[in-house]
């Protein structure tokens, strides 16, 4: 079942245009990426999703509901959780405490939520007392994605999580990606290296200028590459 399908949409900053008419979808625990060269406009499309920026045409159904156009937070309360690039975990806290700021919206249940997210994050669980900021790259990545996850999405939406890392901590970034997907969330992932994204999802969307260009399972596109 698709959990996300996204038809035709359109978009950009303004009146500026960035994203033509794309289209995409992810099932139920499946792994997704989008490549595609620099300026595609692959944040510009998952920011679009998450109503950050401007649409003008499409749809975009979350679930079986229509939430195009809706602002971020009632995005997020629909099951649509995003972890832009540039992190935004709170340095002088803990990694449990990061979580804890997860957006869980049961208080009550809170403090079990941070332990079922901790058991799908080994290398955070080992180092739940540690602050933010004196975590790796890799982790400080984990940890944006772990917050995320706090809400309990259907969807997770990743811009690079890969970027800047160095080949072994991108290995344990998109393991931790796969152990995600198993718990039943569908994530959608930009990847600027085309080999990683074949090996470590389902599906492949390839952006070009803005539109789709091609699409299909990863053997498929790997065969084309
Ligand atoms: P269902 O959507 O009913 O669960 P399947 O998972 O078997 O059925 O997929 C139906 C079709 O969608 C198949 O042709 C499959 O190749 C294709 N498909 C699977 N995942 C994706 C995807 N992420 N994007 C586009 N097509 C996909
Ligand atoms: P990609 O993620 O594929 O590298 P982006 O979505 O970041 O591509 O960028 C696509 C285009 O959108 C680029 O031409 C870029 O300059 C433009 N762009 C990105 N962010 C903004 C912004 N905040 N305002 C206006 N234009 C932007």
């Amino acid at each position: 079942m698709s959990v996300l399908e996204v038809k035709g949409l359109s978009g950009g900053y303004g009146k500026t245009p960035i994203i033509w008419e794309v289209s995409m979808e992810a099932k139920v625990g499946q792994v997704v990426s989008i490549v595609g060269p620099n300026g595609a406009g692959k944040s510009t499309f998952m920011k679009s999703l998450f109503g950050i920026t401007d649409v003008t045409g499409g749809e975009v159904v979350l679930d079986g509901q229509n939430v195009k156009g809706l602002p971020s937070f009632r995005l997020a309360r629909a099951g649509m959780a995003y972890v832009p690039q540039v992190d935004n975990i709170f340095t002088t806290m803990t990694i449990k405490e990061n979580l804890e700021m997860g957006g869980y919206s049961n208080r009550r249940g809170l403090a079990q939520r941070v332990e079922v997210v901790l058991e799908i994050f080994p290398d955070l669980k080992a180092a739940q007392n540690r602050k933010g900021g004196e975590l790796s790259g890799g982790q400080r990545n984990m940890l944006g994605m772990a917050r995320a996850l706090m809400a309990d999405p259907k969807v997770l939406l990743l811009d690079e999580p890969t970027a800047g890392l160095s080949p072994i901590y991108v290995d344990v970034v998109w393991d931790q990606v796969g152990r995600i997907a198993k718990t039943g969330t569908a994530i959608v992932v930009i990847e600027q290296n085309v080999d990683r994204a074949i090996s470590n999802s389902e599906w492949v969307y390839v952006l070009v200028a803005g539109r789709n260009r091609l699409d299909g399972p990863a053997s498929q596109v790997a065969a084309l590459d």
